[in-house]
């Protein structure tokens, strides 16, 4: 068994405030699925995505708006969502604080360039 706290695990800046830290991964010897941990500042975003494999997210902080092809739904703390397979997506944080969610995704979505979602974030307003 490997326990790790969030606050230990190095982090990985993707510019404008956003960062991740895979809590699980690969490295931890896990063969199916990654555990990221995600921060975005006020106003950051992914970009507007979508890839082969599915994510299975969980709001830790905040508040946020997602986005993809039907109606902007507001998801916040305490809230799970899961985004299928070849899904648009999006999330931007439209709370007042940071943002800090879950997103497990399966090993070859982390190993990719996709997996990365935040990669291209959108200017903070
Ligand atoms: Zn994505």
């Amino acid at each position: 068994m490997i326990i790790r706290k969030v606050s230990e695990v190095p982090t990985i800046s993707y510019g404008k405030g956003a960062q991740k830290k895979v809590v699980i991964g690969p490295n931890e010897g896990a063969p199916t699925f990654v555990m990221r941990v995600f921060d975005v500042p006020p106003g950051g975003a992914s970009n507007d995505h979508s890839h082969d494999f599915e994510h299975e997210v969980l709001i830790l902080h905040g508040e946020a708006t997602c986005k993809g092809d039907g109606p902007d739904q507001k998801v916040e703390a305490g809230t799970a969502y899961f985004i299928p397979a070849n899904e648009r997506h999006q999330i931007v944080n439209t709370g007042k604080g940071n943002l800090r969610f879950v997103c497990l995704v399966p090993l070859r979505g982390e190993d990719s360039d996709q997996g990365a979602c935040f990669c291209k974030l959108a200017a903070p307003n």
